[in-house]
């Protein structure tokens, strides 16, 4: 049986009890070295197999775990955050499917929203935006023309920008086209949740040059929208005035 588990955005805490399990149980754990801490690793057991797929392509991933799951063994696939996002698992699942060969996939805590816990803030605030756009920008992947960065900007929502960090003065020439305007608020969040993350706040105006000055250029979190800074309107959850299923309001 072969397992993909995300492992969480950094601190080896923030995987869940599922996929800790799975660790503790594997034969072989490939782990993707290059963004899941090693920690991950100290729960496996001593037989346990380690491989480290930043130094492995697809077809070598996939004989270990072909190879593996024939022999009778539990294998975990180890991917950072959580693999639905930028995890390229289809690519690996697909071959497994064709092969008639079972697997699952426990979910992880994704960087994006260890990034909005780092900087203590909600992206959907009522009145302000309901909506969070997760994209990128092209660096040796293509994006759809249709989802161009000034484009999905137009629409004025909370966005947190994976793989772009890099490119951030591209990335802020587009954002700033997109939302019209330059005060929005910025929040990069360096390697959140890891013990050397950092945390730069500024608007699209002035970030670039913040995280010039302080040399990030990968493993970050670009986090967008007036859901940073801004006055919003309390919510008609925990309203007193507001009958729910569960509470009476008070009456005005
Ligand atoms: N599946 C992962 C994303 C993998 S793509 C997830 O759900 O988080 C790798 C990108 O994710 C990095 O370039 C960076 O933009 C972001 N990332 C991953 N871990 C991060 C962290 N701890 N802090 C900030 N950004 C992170």
């Amino acid at each position: 049986m072969i397992t993909f588990v995300g492992a969480g955005p950094g601190d080896p805490d923030l995987i869940t009890i599922k996929g800790r399990k799975a660790l503790e149980k594997a034969d072989i754990i490939i782990y993707a070295g290059s963004l899941v801490s090693p920690e991950h690793l100290t729960c496996a057991k001593e037989t346990c197999e380690i491989y480290n797929s930043a130094k492995m392509h697809l077809d070598e991933v996939l004989d270990v775990m072909v190879e593996g799951d024939r022999a009778g063994k539990e294998i975990v696939r180890l991917h950072t955050g959580d693999p639905s996002i930028y995890g390229a698992i289809q690519e690996q699942m697909d071959p497994l499917e064709k092969l008639g060969i079972e697997f699952e996939v426990i979910p992880g805590v994704s960087s994006f929203v260890a990034a909005a816990a780092a900087i203590k803030k909600e992206f959907t605030l009522p009145n302000v935006s309901q909506t969070v756009i997760l994209t990128r920008v092209k660096g040796r992947t293509d994006v759809p023309e249709s989802e161009n960065l000034e484009s999905l900007a137009a629409h004025g929502a909370s966005m947190a920008l994976f793989l772009s960090v890099g490119h951030i003065e591209k990335v802020i020439e587009s954002l700033i086209k997109g939302y019209g305007r330059d005060d929005v608020p910025v929040a990069v969040v360096y390697r959140a949740t890891w013990k050397d993350e950092k945390k730069i706040f500024g608007t699209l105006k002035d970030i670039c040059q913040k995280v010039q000055d302080e040399n990030i250029i990968k493993q970050a979190q670009i986090l967008v929208g007036d859901f940073i800074d801004t006055d919003y309107e309390l919510s008609k959850l925990y309203d007193k005035h507001f009958t729910t299923e569960y509470r009476q309001g008070i009456k005005r």
